[in-house]
């Protein structure tokens, strides 16, 4: 059986492979390059559990997961074990369920930025993600089974987990359910919007194949390959990221492995923004000026790639 979140034995709570994923890349957490113990964090069931995709550097297509680990199996008792042999889980969305993966947690809020807190022990999931309880006609869809009064939220700082319910998520509920970044609210689908038509909107989450990657020293350009036209031309569209932001970035070795893997790949890439909108910039080349788009990056949590198809 595959599940979205799990109980963290090292840290006592129950969390998303998302925030596993971020406390392994995380240079500055205190479970860096550790990997985590997990089991079912249903109240009936302890059974082991192991990260899918979680600790790949070049995050794939596929959206990260738990699995049973082999050969277990969840208590007859457990939540999810209830929930799985009833009906309900044949007639959900076949042709987006990824091997028997189903997401179930879509993040309400994308937080910009991510929260700080003094406490950098206990206060490491909270940062992540936080649920708050909210009445639940709030939020009446992604079929609650009801038994309590209220349901929870979910509000995270990870792209890729919000590329994920993207790319792999319920149409139904990715249609209806309302998503925040920032100060606009819309319909999750709705967010994403290839780079191509980035005209279209601003404040989106912009998208698109990576055509290559250009090292300057020990910066790099990001070129995506769709070009946008603005009047009846067609433009080049790249983001600039300079050495320096890597530098200060929790993750710089995830990152830098990332984009020199890019470099070398013929995987097909994909690269999502989010929090920024491409510019005119003038650039000069053999005398000759002309314009090209621009995206400027300040902080790399608001870029993510994926690699494969
Ligand atoms: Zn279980």
């Amino acid at each position: 059986m595959k599940i979205d979140k799990a109980y963290c034995n090292e840290l006592k709570e129950s969390i998303t492979p998302y925030l596993a994923r971020e406390l392994y890349f995380d240079e500055e957490s205190e479970y860096y390059g550790q990997k985590l113990n997990f089991s079912c964090d249903s109240n009936e069931c302890s059974v082991e559990l192991v990260g899918v995709n979680i600790y790949n550097e070049k995050k794939p297509k596929k959206a990260l997961h738990y699995r049973t680990k082999k050969n277990l199996k969840h208590s007859s008792e457990c939540d999810y074990f209830l929930k799985n042999s009833g009906a309900s889980q044949t007639e959900v969305n076949k042709k987006r369920k990824e091997e028997g993966f189903k997401i179930t947690r879509y993040p309400s809020e994308f937080l910009l930025n991510r929260p700080k807190t003094s406490n950098r022990s206990s206060g490491n999931v909270k940062i992540e993600e936080y649920e708050e309880e909210i009445e639940p006609f709030v939020r009446n869809i992604a079929g609650s089974s009801g038994s309590s009064s209220k349901e929870s939220v979910l509000k995270t700082s990870s792209l890729e987990n919000m590329v994920d319910c993207y790319l792999h998520g319920d149409f139904d509920i990715l249609n209806n359910q309302n998503l925040t970044i920032g100060n606009k609210t819309k319909k999750f689908m709705h967010f994403f919007k290839k780079i191509k038509y980035y005209q279209d909107e601003i404040g989106l989450i912009y998208w698109g194949n990576v055509k290559e990657i250009k090292k300057y020293g020990k910066n790099y350009r990001i070129v995506f390959k769709d070009r946008p036209t603005v009047d009846n031309i067609s433009y080049s569209v790249s983001i600039y990221i300079e050495n320096e932001l890597i530098e200060k970035y929790r993750k710089r070795k995830l990152f830098r492995s990332q984009i020199d893997s890019i470099i070398d790949t013929q995987e097909e890439v994909l690269c999502f923004f989010v929090g920024t909108y491409p510019q005119f910039i003038e650039v000069e080349k053999n005398k000759e000026k002309f314009k090209v788009l621009g995206v400027t990056i300040d902080n790399l949590d608001h870029i993510a790639f994926t690699f494969g198809v």
